[in-house]
């Protein structure tokens, strides 16, 4: 469990599709287009960037405290 690497850039969004082009210049690849998928998130195949829609990053980002008694 503590040997597990961190990953790579999250980038949030508020749209179910994304298009990813790696930044470009050296570090960049063919703009792709990505389908945010149920959970939210969507990996790019080329440089690993992960994208997460915001309705979804307070699974990632320290949220604000949850309502007592969610569960
Ligand atoms: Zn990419």
């Amino acid at each position: 469990m503590s040997d597990i690497i961190p990953p790579p850039e999250v980038i949030y969004v508020d749209a179910h599709k994304v298009a990813c082009n790696g930044g470009g210049g050296a570090l960049g690849h063919p703009l792709t287009y990505y389908d945010l998928g149920e959970d939210g998130t969507a990996e790019c195949g080329y440089c690993d960037r992960k994208f997460v829609h915001k309705d979804h990053a307070h699974d990632y980002v320290d949220p604000a405290p949850r309502p007592e008694g969610d569960h």
